[in-house]
């Protein structure tokens, strides 16, 4: 890192502190307050409260526990709630990191979300177990602390707690509390790029994407039931006129990598990899993954929304035949997915990360980042940070920001460890000046100059690729 980067972050540490202490309580990522509940009288003793069985918990049977280990280690976790249900339940989110109360710069945030439908409950408990084993292993086993102290990690156990509540137990393939208490299906409920989503919104989707509008997470696994496989986007594809079970694939820029998530998962897990059928009727997935789109094309899912608008690489995850299994096979669930649920994480590590900066070393917000033959666009944060996953390979990015004279850069991706990427744009304001001195100057707006650059860097670039235009968020 420079020196100038380190000039700009320690800017960036000093502005936080103050936004902290003006408040006088701490924020997970300043935009949610952290749940600081200490009414933990309902709940278990302290000792006994971490204490996390086998059995399915209800939304009150959930909440104290997530309090409890809020109140039992609160150096390693915090909860927060990012909005309510149409019930008025709490959409809970615990972070699990060696920095639960604020984002660290340069280090990835990643996430799980489980139970979208509300009957597929087997996510929902296994998260409440990947909760505790993190809590319980960091001072025992060094993966885990090395993953806490360098990631991250939310957890949001229910994003349908209303549809939880009506589902029964042992029904393994109906969709009695799938839906909302309005009846819409969630995971059909975002913005869709390929095709308008007319489908009104609902809380618990507004809330998460307001949630990711305000955290930048690098990977993330939605936790699903009825079948077993690893499916990633496209969901959606324009091409489907009829979208029922089309079979063929909707291919994101990213697809390598995506494909790489998907047997991440697969392959850590017990029998994922092997590929059989829930049923006769049932398709065979090859190693266990499946583009979604080849699957079955859906309109409104949520792992093409935290790709294409927020940079977000988001996989499915179907972890049982069964949607609501009965609770004494939970232990199998667990000890199933339980590597492949922290392995998958791990992977916010691979490929390239860095800063945008200008000239003073100061962070530069939503400039544009893109590599080169992958046409879709992922952007800075505040901080001027990005991450781009990526497999190993040679890769060029271009970077750019309103105001500045893109950039392009060279850099090489290993398997072993992430590479550290730092940019420094230059203003755009000399140039500006020179170009006016030209005698027949072609552009008169900032806009158009802009575009000029543009168009003089996309002279350099490779033409053999297939546009896809980000949305306009
Ligand atoms: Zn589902």
């Amino acid at each position: 890192m420079s020196t100038c980067t380190a000039a700009g972050i320690a800017r960036i540490l000093a502005v936080i502190c103050l936004v902290g202490s003006s408040f006088g309580q701490s924020y997970p990522d300043e935009s949610y307050a952290t749940d600081l509940s200490t009414n933990i009288g309902e709940a278990e003793p302290r000792d006994a409260g971490v204490a996390l069985e086998f059995r399915y918990h209800d939304h009150d049977q959930m909440t104290r526990y997530l309090r409890a280990v809020s109140a039992k280690y609160p150096a390693l976790t915090a909860l927060y709630s990012i909005g309510k249900s149409v019930q008025g339940r709490d959409l809970w989110v615990m972070v699990v990191s060696s920095s639960p109360y604020e984002h660290m710069i340069g280090k990835p945030d990643v996430k799980y979300v489980a139970n979208i439908h509300g009957n597929e409950a087997v996510g929902r408990e296994l998260l409440l177990h990947l909760i505790q084993h993190l809590v319980t292993s960091y001072d025992t086993d060094p993966y885990i602390k090395w993953l806490l102290d360098n990631t991250r990690i939310h957890l949001m156990p229910s994003m349908n707690p209303d549809g939880f509540a009506i589902s029964k137990e042992g029904q393994c393939d109906t969709i009695h509390g799938r839906h909302n208490a309005r009846r819409f299906d969630l995971n059909r409920n975002f913005p869709d790029y390929f095709k308008t989503n007319t489908k009104q919104p609902q809380p618990e989707t507004e809330a998460v994407k307001e949630w990711i509008s305000k955290i930048q997470f690098v990977v993330s696994g939605s936790l699903h039931g009825g079948a077993l496989v690893a499916s990633y986007p496209y969901d959606n594809t324009p091409n489907a006129i009829f979208q029922n079970y089309a079979h063929t694939p909707s291919l994101a820029p990213d697809d390598d990598v995506f494909r790489h998530l998907a047997l991440v998962y697969s392959r850590n897990h017990a029998k994922m990899a092997r590929g059989v059928s829930c049923k006769s009727s049932s398709p065979h997935f090859e190693n266990g993954i499946t583009n979604g789109a080849a699957w079955y094309p859906l309109t409104g899912g949520m792992q093409d929304f935290n790709y294409l608008w927020h940079g977000c690489m988001e996989i499915t995850l179907e972890i049982s035949c069964c949607k609501y299994p009965p609770a004494h096979e939970l232990p199998k669930y667990w000890l199933d997915n339980k590597e492949s649920l922290i392995k998958f994480l791990a992977e916010a590590h691979r490929g390239a990360h860095g800063f945008v900066v200008d000239e003073r070393g100061a962070p530069v917000e939503r400039a544009s980042v893109r590599v080169r033959g992958r046409d879709v666009v992922y952007h800075s944060t505040k901080y001027g940070e990005f991450w781009r996953l990526l497999l190993p390979g040679t890769y060029r990015l271009d970077v750019s920001a309103d105001g500045y004279l893109p950039q392009e850069v060279e850099f090489i991706v290993v398997e072993s460890h992430p590479t550290l990427l730092n940019v420094t744009l230059h203003s755009a304001k000399g140039f500006e000046i020179r170009r006016a001195a030209l005698p027949k100057p072609t552009a008169g707006t900032p806009g158009s100059l802009s575009k000029a650059i543009r168009r003089t860097n996309t002279s350099l670039t490779s033409t053999v690729e297939t546009r896809i235009i980000f949305p306009d968020n």
